[in-house]
């Protein structure tokens, strides 16, 4: 396929506007929009094409072309223009050198929670856990936020009371690996825990942060935060499924997990914990890398303002807020009807949604999960889905694109299969002798 019809492929039009290099076309660049940023010359590198955008200042042939802005992988776009990949294949990426970035963004790096914080914290969240697990009004709260049963086991969501009769707790900090502070009298400072709905942040399997949405007859004065963080708490952005090519970033954790349980097949998923949070050293390299990232701030001033930085820092970004008339975030929205799955899909390129069918003929009678579990035992393939990855192995020798395909499909695609074996599944690696034997509940 040559490159103009790659393009014209991703809904830009695009107008000649020169003779020079066999032909210079402009238009809208389908990565970060504008009006005539993006150049491209079909005939330039042999034939191959060539595109560069000054904007988000992508650049490079077709191959380049369609990893940058169609989804695929360089294995995928060779095999998509009908040519073999090179061994030990380097890009060919081309920008003009006069047109380089100013000084670039650098992302904090930030500290993570000590051990012995990481031991207590654990417990006060397992704990909490199984009190929100009796708890039906909490629960009932969570649910209407789009965060039903399934969610809440998977995300150890949870409830703490309070004890000794106040609706809080009192610790030493050391006792919670904290460094000793002393107040104006002397004395030592205290770590205190206020009762509300227990939302635990975990990074590479291990606890980083615990938040604390406080209930509204809690908050008495101006000094009350809805959210509560516990001291100690590692503080960087955080989220799910970082393996994606796309990304939705929101404010508040539990939208983030409503996203995540909505639509964690098709998108990774970032909280910044409020509207001028900044993603630090780990989020950052990710979300750059994304063919899309959708930034849903709130509807308000300061979230419009913040999309401001989002928008120069982040080409491949759009501002994609709840639709009007639906709240100011995902959880209001989802409160008032959206469909949160749609919602996602409407804001990604193609590449990542559409079908595609290489002569795979789908067996009738047979559920997604059966269908899954028969694909597993015929062929050599296992998919390895914890919380931090979800991940298809193939046996390199398989080479059947129809079956590989559908298989991704399967797992990606269908948000109950992935949530299952992701959240649920108590297995790492599964395969076609364990995917249905386990109970889920
Ligand atoms: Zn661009």
């Amino acid at each position: 396929m040559d490159m103009l019809s790659l393009v014209s492929g991703t809904g830009v039009a695009l107008k000649k506007v020169a003779s020079t290099h066999g032909g210079e076309y402009a238009g809208p660049c389908p990565g970060c929009g504008g009006n005539d940023r993006f150049r491209c010359w079909p005939n330039d590198k042999d034939g191959r094409g060539a595109f560069w955008c000054r904007q988000c200042d992508k650049g490079g042939d077709d191959i380049q072309f369609m990893v940058e802005f169609m989804g695929y992988t360089y294995r995928q776009a060779f095999e998509a223009a009908g040519r073999s990949m090179p061994d030990n294949y380097t890009p060919a990426v081309c920008r003009p050198a006069r047109e380089r970035r100013k000084k670039a963004f650098e992302p904090r790096v930030f500290e993570s929670p000590a051990d012995l914080w990481r031991e207590r914290a654990l417990k006060f969240v397992e704990k909490a856990h199984v009190a929100l697990l009796e708890n039906k009004a909490e629960l009932s709260y969570l649910a209407h936020r789009g965060l039903d049963l399934q969610a809440v086991k998977g995300f150890r969501l949870g409830w703490f009371e309070g004890e000794n009769g106040k609706g809080c707790m009192f610790r030493s900090r050391e006792s919670w690996g904290l460094e000793t502070v002393l107040k104006r009298d002397g004395r030592k400072k205290v770590l205190w825990i206020p009762r509300g709905i227990v939302i635990p942040t975990f990074k590479k399997g291990e606890i980083y942060r615990i938040r604390v949405r406080r209930p509204s007859y809690d908050l008495k004065t101006d000094k009350d935060s809805r959210y509560f963080i516990v001291p100690g708490s590692g503080m960087e952005a955080a989220g799910h499924n970082p393996g994606h090519r796309a990304f939705v970033v929101v404010e508040a954790d539990l939208d983030e997990m409503l996203v995540c349980r909505r639509a964690g097949s098709l998108v990774g998923t970032v909280a910044l914990g409020s509207s001028t949070g900044k993603p630090g050293s780990d989020v950052f390299p990710v979300l750059k890398k994304a063919v899309r990232v959708l930034v849903s701030l709130d509807w308000d001033k300061a979230g419009r303002k913040a999309w401001e930085w989002w928008k120069k820092e982040f080409p491949n970004a759009r501002f994609w807020p709840v639709p009007e008339g639906m709240g100011k975030d995902p959880g209001d929205a989802f409160e008032n009807g959206l469909d949160i799955r749609d919602w996602v899909t409407a804001g990604l390129p193609p590449a990542l949604t559409m079908e595609i069918n290489h002569g795979y003929q789908k067996p009738e009678g047979m559920s997604h999960m059966q269908e899954l579990q028969m694909l597993l035992s015929k062929y050599p393939v296992t998919i390895e889905a914890t919380l931090d990855k979800g991940r298809i192995h193939f046996d390199p020798g398989f080479r059947h694109r129809g079956i590989r395909q559908r298989i991704h499909d399967l797992f990606y695609k269908d948000e109950d299969i992935y949530w299952y074996l992701k959240m649920y599944h108590p297995d790492d690696v599964i395969s076609g002798d364990n995917l249905l034997v386990k109970d889920p509940a």
